[in-house]
C-alpha cells in the first residue's frame, strides 16, 4: 500500500521557494517552524530531492524533544525515516541527512547510478534502486509502503514535487506564504519541471483550511481525485 503523501513548502508572496541562486532563505517564522516540526513528528518518513540536499544540507530531524520522546514511547524511531530521491547517487557521504540524528535512511537511486557511489551510500542507508535513468517515484512509494511507511511528508524541492504531481502521487499540500517578494523567473516554485499544458490536466485542489501564522498565511489543500 502506497503511503499518504503530504507536501509541505514555504513560499514567498510571489510563489518562490528560494532565490534564483537556489540559496536557502528564511520564509517563515517560529510559529510555522513549530507546525512543520509537529507535521514531521507525525510522519513515518520525510522525503527530499537531491537538489535540496545539495543546496540546503538539511538534517530533517525532529527538533522538539517532547515530540521525539513521544515517538519513542510509541515504538517509533526518534526521527522519521529520511528519504532522498537521487538518481545518480550524488548524496555526499558527509551530508547532514546521513550523519545527524538516529534512525533509518533511504536513498533512492536509478539503475544508471554509479555502483561504487551507491555502494558507499549503502554503509549509511538502505539504497532502493528503481527507474532506468531517474528514480521511479510510484515504485519507490510502493517500496516505502512495503517498509511500513503509511504517512510520507515531502519537504521539496520544486522538481521532486512536480515529479510526484505528474504521477498523481500527492494527497495533501500545505503552503505557507511568507510576507516577502523574492522574485526571479528562475527561482524555484512549488512545482517546477515542464508543467502541465492542457487545462484538463491541471491538478485540482480543494481548500481545506486557511490559518494566519506569524506574518504570513498557511493554506491547507487536498488533491481532488477525478
Ligand atoms: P529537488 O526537487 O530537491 O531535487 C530534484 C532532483 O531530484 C532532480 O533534479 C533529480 O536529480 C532528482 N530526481 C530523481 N528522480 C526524480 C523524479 N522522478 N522526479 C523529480 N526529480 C527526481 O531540487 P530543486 O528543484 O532544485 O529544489 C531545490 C531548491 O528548493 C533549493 O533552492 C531549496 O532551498 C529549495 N527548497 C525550498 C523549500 C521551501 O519550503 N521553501 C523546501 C525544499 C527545498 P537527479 O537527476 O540527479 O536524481
Amino acid at each position: 500500500m502506497r503511503p499518504w503523501v503530504v507536501v509541505n513548502v514555504a513560499m514567498s508572496a510571489d510563489g518562490k521557494l528560494s532565490t534564483r541562486e537556489r540559496r536557502q532563505v528564511r520564509i517563515s517564522g517560529s510559529g510555522d517552524f513549530a507546525r512543520v516540526d509537529r507535521l514531521k513528528a507525525n510522519s513515518d518518513a520525510v522525503m527530499v530531492g537531491i537538489g535540496t540536499v545539495l543546496a540546503d544540507d538539511p538534517s530533517l530531524t525532529v527538533k522538539n524533544l517532547d515530540y521525539r520522546k513521544e515517538r519513542i514511547s510509541q515504538g517509533k524511531p526518534e526521527h522519521p525515516v529520511r528519504v532522498v530521491v537521487d538518481s545518480s547517487a550524488r548524496t555526499p557521504p558527509g551530508a547532514s541527512i546521513l550523519s545527524k540524528g538516529d534512525g533509518p535512511r533511504v536513498i533512492a537511486v536509478s539503475r544508471n547510478a554509479d555502483p561504487a557511489r551507491a555502494d558507499a551510500l549503502r554503509a549509511k542507508a538502505t539504497v532502493i534502486v528503481t527507474g532506468d535513468t531517474e528514480v521511479g517515484l510510484a515504485s519507490l512509494l510502493d517500496e516505502l509502503g512495503d517498509m511500513g511507511i503509511r504517512r510520507l511528508m515531502v519537504e521539496g524541492g520544486g522538481t521532486l514535487i512536480a515529479g510526484l504531481d505528474r504521477e498523481g502521487l500527492i494527497d495533501e499540500i500545505y503552503t505557507y506564504i511568507g510576507s516577502m517578494v523574492i522574485g526571479g523567473k528562475d527561482a524555484p516554485t512549488l512545482a517546477d519541471g515542464p508543467g502541465w499544458i492542457r487545462e484538463t490536466d491541471f491538478t485540482q485542489l480543494v481548500l481545506a483550511d486557511i490559518t494566519q501564522i506569524d506574518d504570513g498565511v498557511l493554506l491547507h489543500w487536498t488533491v481532488k481525485r477525478s
